[in-house]
C-alpha cells in the first residue's frame, strides 16, 4: 500500500471517536517496532519525523525505509508526516521527498525558537496549505506555543513562557478559517522532551479545558497534543537501575489523553517514551551482559520493548482495530477532495 495522506486517518479516527499516535522516528528498528505493532494491533499509524531526525537520517533513508514498511506491512495504513517545519522551504522539501503530511508550525519564527505573530502565522501557514492541497497533502499548523526542546523539534521556551502562550480558543477559530488547515496543534500546557511536569499534573498546568473549548467552536478541527509522552515511572525505574540518571519527572497521563479524544484529540504525538523504552533496554543489557558487543544482541531488546510501548499507545488511543476499516485514498484522489473549498 503507497503511504497515505494524514487526512484520511484522522477523518477516520474523527468519525470513529479514537485518537492515533504519531510516533516520531529516526531509525530503520524505530520504524520497524512501530510497524510491528501496528500489524499486532492492527491500527493505523502517524509515523514523523522531525527537522532534527530528517538531519540524522538522511531524507533519502527515510523515504526508503518508510517505502519499505509500506511494502512490507500492506494491510496497515501509514502516514508519513513532517513535524514541526519551521517554514513553507522546509515543508515543501519534505513534500518531495515522500511525505504525505506536514507541519507547518507558523506559531514561531524561522529560528523555530521565536514566538510569531498572528499575522505571520497565518501568512506561512496558507502558503503551505495552497501547495500541499493542491497535491493532496495533509497539514498541520499550530496556535499558540509549546515548550521545551529536543533535537531540532518543537519550541524552547521556558515554563513560564509557556504559560503566556497558550492556545486562545477564539483565535483559534479564526486561524483554522484563515488557513484552511487540517490538523491543529494546540497549547495547552505541555512541552516536549522528558521534563514536563514536577508532579502529577492537575488542570491548572494541564488546561484541558481549553481544547474542551476549541472542539465546541470547531467541532471538525482535528486537533494535535503536542509533548504529550507519559514518561511512565516504571520505564524511569529500569533506565535508572541500571545506571541512568533520569531526575524525577511527570508526563501526560494516559487518561487526560483520553479525555482529550472524548473532545476532538485525533493525533497524539509521543516521541520521550519510545526513546526511553530503547534506553532502559540498551541499559539494561550492557548492564546485565557487558561482555557482549554484537548490537543486535542490544537492538532486539530495545525494538522490542518499544513496540511493547507503542502497543499500549495503540490500545489506549482506541486506534487498535482500525486499519482494517479505513477506506484508503492516495494523495492524488484527495486533490478533487481540496477543490471545492477553496472557492
Ligand atoms: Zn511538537
Amino acid at each position: 500500500m503507497p503511504l497515505v495522506p494524514m487526512r484520511i486517518l484522522l477523518d477516520h479516527a474523527a468519525e470513529n471517536n479514537y485518537g492515533v499516535a504519531a510516533l516520531n522516528v529516526n531509525n530503520m528498528e524505530q520504524i520497524q517496532a512501530i510497524m510491528e505493532a501496528a500489524r499486532e494491533t492492527d491500527s493505523p499509524v502517524i509515523i514523523q519525523a522531525s527537522r532534527g531526525a530528517r538531519q540524522y537520517t538522511n531524507d533519502i533513508f527515510l523515504r526508503n525505509l518508510m517505502f519499505a514498511a509500506a511494502e512490507l506491512y500492506p494491510d496497515i495504513p501509514v502516514a508519513m508526516h513532517l513535524d514541526h517545519g519551521n517554514g513553507p522551504a522546509t515543508c515543501f522539501s519534505a513534500m518531495t521527498n515522500g511525505f504525505t503530511s506536514v507541519m507547518m508550525d507558523g506559531s514561531l519564527s524561522d529560528d523555530g525558537k521565536t514566538p510569531s505573530t498572528y499575522e505571520y502565522n497565518v501568512k506561512v501557514t496558507r502558503a503551505v496549505v495552497d501547495v500541499a492541497h493542491a497535491v493532496g497533502i495533509t497539514v498541520e499548523g499550530e496556535i499558540g506555543a509549546l515548550g521545551g526542546i529536543e533535537d531540532g523539534h518543537g519550541a524552547g521556551l521556558s515554563e513560564e513562557e509557556v504559560k503566556k502562550h497558550l492556545t486562545d480558543p477564539a483565535q483559534a477559530e479564526k486561524f483554522v478559517k484563515d488557513t484552511g488547515v487540517d490538523a491543529l496543534a494546540v497549547a495547552i500546557g505541555t512541552s516536549h522532551g522528558a521534563y514536563k511536569f514536577a508532579k502529577k499534573p492537575t488542570g491548572s498546568v494541564l488546561r484541558m479545558d481549553v481544547i474542551i473549548d476549541i472542539h465546541k467552536r470547531l467541532p471538525n478541527c482535528h486537533m494535535v497534543m503536542h509533548g504529550s509522552s507519559s514518561v511512565p515511572q516504571e520505564l524511569q525505574d529500569l533506565i535508572n537501575k541500571y545506571g541512568g540518571r533520569m531526575k524525577p519527572t511527570f508526563g501526560v497521563p494516559v487518561e487526560e489523553i483520553q479525555k482529550g479524544i472524548k473532545n476532538g484529540v485525533r493525533k497524539i504525538n509521543v516521541d520521550t517514551d519510545n526513546r526511553m523504552a530503547i534506553t532502559a533496554a540498551i541499559r539494561k543489557v550492557f548492564a546485565e551482559t557487558p561482555e557482549k558487543f554484537d548490537p543486535r544482541d542490544y537492538l532486539k531488546p530495545a525494538r522490542d520493548l518499544m513496540k511493547q510501548v507503542c502497543k499500549d499507545r495503540m490500545a489506549a488511543f482506541g486506534q487498535a482495530g482500525n486499519a482494517g476499516k479505513i477506506k484508503l485514498k492516495t494523495c492524488r484522489e484527495l486533490i478533487d477532495f481540496y477543490k471545492p473549498a477553496k472557492k
